[in-house]
């Protein structure tokens, strides 16, 4: 049994600190936050969305999916369930989406509360983790002002994700530090901003949609990413879960310096064809209505101003731009009105049975910080839960 010092009191370094403890541990866990499980509060629009029925590798994005595929394959819906149900959790499930059945993301983090009191973990809190050197027996962390001694150090330092700049610490430094390399990172899980001056005309809009980001490259203007599902239409540009999901490519894009458009198209489940044939068919049932009345009852309001503007009144004309609006990318939202960050550190650099560092044995990453995420639907703290008790368990071993 050995000391382990945890560095972010998050979803993944508090699963790895109850795991580690439960294992007879002297667990240590440190967080800048005056509390422990801040973003988890967050999560979910506050019911916490822990995970989902749904689990496979096409969940989660990564330079390396299929690491990332075999981490989680030891770790599913079914373990998480078994976890949290340990802690407390009674769960509820929606369309898939898994919820505490109290309905509140406060349950989660004071359960954790409770069982890292019961297990006896020593918590930081309000104190920043800003060094850490590699000792002979094992390592030695800056925390605050004073230096703390650990045979092993879990790094789950969580991203900047969905905090404010200035209270955002981050671990990457530390991770850097001990040799660890980061894929490009860029905001996940957010709204895309587009250029055009009709955005403030549909801002508020709420619909039914697919998204297809693509690349512009003058020729094909290959996929990078769709989804279909409601649309949010903003004074920015698009938001809702299928921009959301579809983020990460244009903002990964966008970095790579390449143009990249979005294209919507607002009757995904019918062709151009017959669409074309609705809108002439409304037409001539109802030749006393205005070109702007007879669109009345099909599409909302500010959405007929759009695209008369766009379009004019010719039913192939509505039809086509009904079926694929397309909107330059200006940027991506910034990374602190974002779920998640797409990329981290290299799954290359850990090993996948225990989450490891491959560089400095002892070192352990877990969470966000590494590079993968998941999509929309608790897929995100799926990845915690998973890799914080890979190397709860895996540590000090
Ligand atoms: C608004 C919002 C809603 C979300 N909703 C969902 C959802 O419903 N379902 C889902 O699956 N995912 C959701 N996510 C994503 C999910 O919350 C995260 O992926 C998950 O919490 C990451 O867990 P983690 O342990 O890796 O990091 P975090 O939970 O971010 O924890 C990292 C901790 O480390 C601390 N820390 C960092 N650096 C240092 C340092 N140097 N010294 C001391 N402490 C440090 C931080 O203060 C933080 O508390 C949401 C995210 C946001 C922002």
């Amino acid at each position: 049994m050995g000391k382990v010092l945890i560095i972010g009191a998050g979803a993944s370094g508090m699963t790895a600190a109850v795991t580690a403890a439960r294992r007879g541990h002297k667990v240590t866990l440190v967080d800048c936050n005056d509390r422990v499980g801040k973003k988890i509060l967050a999560t979910g629009n506050g019911k916490c969305n822990f995970t989902n029925a749904i689990m496979s590798p096409d969940c989660f994005r990564s330079e390396n999916p299929e690491i990332a595929g075999r981490i989680l394959s030891g770790f599913g819906t079914k373990e998480t369930l078994r976890f949290l149900g340990g802690l407390g959790i009674e769960p509820a499930v929606k369309n898939g989406y898994y919820y505490p059945a109290s309905g509140q993301a406060s349950s989660v983090v004071s359960v954790f509360e409770m069982e890292l009191k019961h297990l006896g973990v020593s918590l930081m809190l309000g104190q920043k983790a800003s060094d850490i050197k590699r000792t002979e027996n094992g390592f030695s962390v800056t925390v605050g002002e004073t230096t703390v001694g650990a045979d092993s150090v879990i790094l789950s330092c969580g991203s900047k994700a969905g905090i404010s700049p200035q209270k955002a610490a981050g671990g990457y430094e530390l991770a850097q530090k001990m040799g660890h390399s980061l894929t490009m990172m860029v905001p996940g899980l957010t709204g895309i901003r587009c250029r055009g001056n009709f955005r403030s005309e549909w801002s508020g809009v709420r619909t039914e949609g697919r998204i297809t980001v693509r690349l512009q490259n003058g020729k094909r203007n290959p996929i990078l990413a769709t989804d279909v599902g409601e649309l949010q239409l903003t004074d920015y540009g698009v938001s809702g879960i299928p921009a959301f999901q579809v983020s990460r490519f244009a903002a990964m894009a966008l970095a790579g310096r390449k143009r990249v458009i979005v294209e919507l198209d607002f009757f995904p489940h019918v062709s151009q064809k017959e669409l074309e044939e609705m809108l002439s068919g409304r037409q001539k049932r109802m030749r006393y209505k205005s070109a702007e009345e007879m669109l009345i009852g099909l599409l909302p309001d500010k959405l007929i101003r759009v695209f008369r503007k766009q379009a004019g009144d010719s039913p192939q004309a509505l039809a086509a731009c009904m079926k694929s609006f397309v909107l330059e990318v200006a940027e991506v939202n910034p990374i602190h009105q974002a779920q998640v960050c797409a990329g981290g550190v290299r799954l290359t650099e850990i090993q996948e049975e225990t989450m490891e560092s491959r560089i400095i044995p002892g070192l352990y990453l877990t969470g966000e910080m590494l590079d993968a995420e998941g999509i929309c639907g608790g897929y995100n703290l799926q990845w915690a839960w998973a890799t914080g008790t890979l190397a709860g368990k895996s540590v000090l071993k």
